[in-house]
């Protein structure tokens, strides 16, 4: 029998990832160790015998064979919140192609300790800013629990059953906004905390707010801890530490919140499921919704996802049985679906209406205004006005590091959103020296200034990522609208998420189509995601709303089904689309991209790549490319993609693995970086 060795961390933590040291497998043990495991080991010059955690097992030796020491035994109750947490990481290095270092970095908090903090004010609780809480409402909150409605009360109920019997297929909750998903959660995490268990609750950054909190908190009360980017490194350590001693039983947060070291979790919810930042950034590029899924089966607990627009991914299962399905169909509360009109800006055009408000739009906000009701007026896109360009010849301006265009800000200053390469607005074009420079689309300020023109009574409100960069500046505007201090409020995507304003009878979305020609092959599903969202913004109070989309293809399917609230149609005919082109949920894709400084050495590397992983694997992989990423050039580095397509995932990470080998061995490449993306 071959030879083992087991890398150890002793002190688990995310500062001693880099301290592993390797002690060799007695041969009796080598069946029973794995990867998790707690074992004793010979520690320091002494040898004093510690408890450490088996983090990769192997059959070289990194070290003199002779001076490796020996594993004593497997600890006793080796199976623990860490032991699951550290297969978690192995799963997630496998499953995503990262390092077990950065797998574990992602998976275990920093240890920084904070000032011990009075836990006791739900502000400091929460950490983060919101309205100053009405008197009283902070000593004596009330169970606040509603009396459920049937297709509320039926998914309750199946949970019920088959959490008790042990059964564990994932949930996927299809409901309309405001169709008391929330309660539902709500219900299923007071029968899973009943038994003893814990609950992770994810919840998208940008919905995370004061008010959606307090919800949990009301019915909650200090079982509650969150966890979200606004807090510092020690803030998150200390939550999560509450979390291991059994002081909160509920973590409610981003992301991360999901390596929540609970010793029972039984339950983790993922609301907005569909949501495009539950797929993380830095490597191991993983998705919550995959890892949530594994890590129930490893803790034995319940999952459920939640959504208006459910992800394909997610809504495919369900049709293959591999989640429940369960439908919410109707408000729970006040207030009706919204009323969805189409407006074809073309018509508008033809009618010599250049302004950025159709004229069926005009109309209804000036109605609204005159009834005292408030409007949001949703634009994709920040700054004054997209780019610059010249109408003489045609030319852009861009950023001289980065391949996009650079924004134009009301202040006269073109900003890149990549870099932050700023600039005063040029008088004269650069290339051609033609004076007649003039910016292109349209972003949030322009609407607001055209908002302020045509209806100069009003007061109006702007949302965007430079109105809030400010900490408090989300918050702060999101209850000055609530309050009812303005009445209409402009933003991005922001605005359209999660938040509930009664008061809100009318959405105008100014341009559907931007997020249409987006360069990726989930452009129409989130496009219609969010013209669903924005309509759903409409009328949640007593008063009926309407929701106008405005737009140049209003036949385009995902506009049309997107009209209609029609999700099963949307659904079938990108499904379509997605199995005739081979990209997910219909297949698996591996994106491969590489990025380096050296223009033409990152050309080269990535054509050797491409044309190795065709001659190794072409019996059974699509490969595309390679082609320069959608953005090609950031901050001076060049990045280059490669796609490939399989049926099988097992497959592609067969080719990750082969990739990455090569990629070690070919001394080039220390000058490149190389990311893997899976889908
Ligand atoms: P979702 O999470 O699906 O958007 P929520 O749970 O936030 O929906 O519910 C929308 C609104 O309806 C909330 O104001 C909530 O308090 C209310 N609500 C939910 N369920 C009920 C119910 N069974 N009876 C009365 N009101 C309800
Ligand atoms: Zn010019
Ligand atoms: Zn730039």
């Amino acid at each position: 029998m071959a030879v083992k060795y087991a890398s150890v961390i002793i002190d688990i933590s995310h500062e001693s990832v880099d301290r592993m040291f390797q002690y060799r497998i007695p041969e009796h043990l080598v069946p029973e160790i794995q990867v998790g495991s707690q074992v004793c080991v010979p520690f320091g010059l002494g040898n004093r015998v510690r408890k450490g955690y088996v983090v990769d097992i192997s059959d070289k030796s990194q070290f003199d064979e002779s001076r490796t020491k020996e594993v004593c035994e497997l600890a006793k109750g080796s199976v623990t919140a860490d032991s699951r947490r550290i297969s978690l990481a192995w799963w997630m290095k496998e499953q995503y192609g990262s390092t077990m270092n950065q797998a574990l970095k992602t998976v275990l908090p920093v240890k920084k300790k904070v000032k011990a903090r009075n836990q006791q004010v739900v502000r400091s609780l929460v950490g983060m800013p919101g309205p100053e809480p009405e008197a009283g409402e902070e000593e004596n909150f009330k169970k606040s629990r509603k009396i459920l409605n049937p297709w509320q009360q039926q998914a309750v109920d199946a949970f019920s059953r088959d959490y008790d019997q042990g059964e564990r297929t994932p949930y996927l909750i299809h409901g309309i906004t405001g169709s008391g998903k929330t309660e539902v959660y709500m219900a299923m995490i007071e029968h899973v905390l009943a038994k003893g268990k814990q609950v992770i609750v994810l919840i998208p950054e940008i919905a995370l707010t004061y008010q959606t909190v307090m919800r949990f908190y009301h019915r909650f009360g200090e079982k509650i801890s969150v966890m979200h980017s606004r807090l510092s490194a020690g803030e998150r350590y200390d939550q999560f530490d509450r979390a291991a001693r059994g002081d909160t039983s509920i973590m409610i947060g981003a992301r991360s919140a999901l390596f929540a070291p609970f010793e029972n979790l039984g339950l983790i919810v993922i609301d907005e499921e569909h949501e495009g930042a539950y797929r993380s950034e830095g490597a191991p590029r993983y998705h919550a919704r995959e890892v949530a899924e594994y890590l129930a089966k490893l803790c034995g607990a319940h999952l459920v996802l939640g959504s208006a627009t459910p992800s394909l991914e997610a809504y495919a299962k369900a049709e293959a049985g591999i989640y429940k399905l369960f439908s919410l169909k109707k408000r729970a509360g006040f207030g009706r679906p919204a009323e969805v009109e189409v407006v074809d800006l073309r018509r508008e055009m033809e009618a010599g209406n250049k302004s950025v408000f159709s004229r069926r739009l005009q109309d209804l906000m000036e109605d609204r205004l005159k009834k005292g009701q408030q409007i949001m007026l949703f634009m994709n896109r920040r700054g004054y006005s997209s780019f610059v360009s010249c109408r003489s010849c045609g030319v852009a301006i861009k950023c001289p590091h980065c391949d996009v265009s650079l924004t134009q800000h009301n202040n006269r200053r073109l900003v890149c959103h990549y870099c932050g390469y700023t600039i005063p607005q040029p008088s004269a074009c650069p290339v051609c020296g033609s004076e007649y420079l003039a910016g292109f689309g349209i972003g949030t300020q322009k609407v607001e200034e055209m908002a302020a023109l045509r209806f100069p009574e009003a007061k109006i409100l702007r949302m965007d990522s430079d109105t809030t960069s400010r900490k408090g500046g989300h918050e702060s505007i999101l209850s000055a609208f609530a309050k009812g201090k303005a009445d209409i409020l402009i933003g991005t995507q922001m605005i359209v998420k999660g938040h509930d304003f009664p008061g809100v009878t009318l959405v105008g979305v100014l341009a559907a189509d931007i997020s249409l020609y987006a360069p990726d092959f989930r452009c129409a599903e989130r496009t219609f995601q969010l013209l669903v969202q924005a309509a759903g913004r409409a009328g949640r109070g007593s008063n009926p709303g309407t929701a106008v989309i405005q737009t140049y293809i209003p036949e385009h399917y995902a506009v049309k089904a997107a009209s209609h609230q029609d999700y099963k149609t949307f659904f079938r005919q990108e499904m379509g689309y997605r199995q005739l082109m081979h990209y997910p949920p219909a297949s698996h894709m591996l994106g491969l991209l590489v990025a380096g400084r050296d223009e033409s050495l990152t050309s080269r590397m990535m054509e050797l790549i491409g044309q190795s992983v065709a001659r190794h694997f072409a019996s059974c992989v699509e490969v595309i490319g390679p082609v320069p990423a959608p953005i090609y050039k950031v901050n001076d580095i060049y990045r280059k993609i490669l796609y490939m397509k399989q049926e099988n995932y097992d497959i592609l990470i067969r080719i990750q693995k082969y990739v990455q080998d090569r990629w070690d061995e070919t001394e080039d490449c220390r000058q490149l970086t190389i990311q893997y993306d899976f889908s």
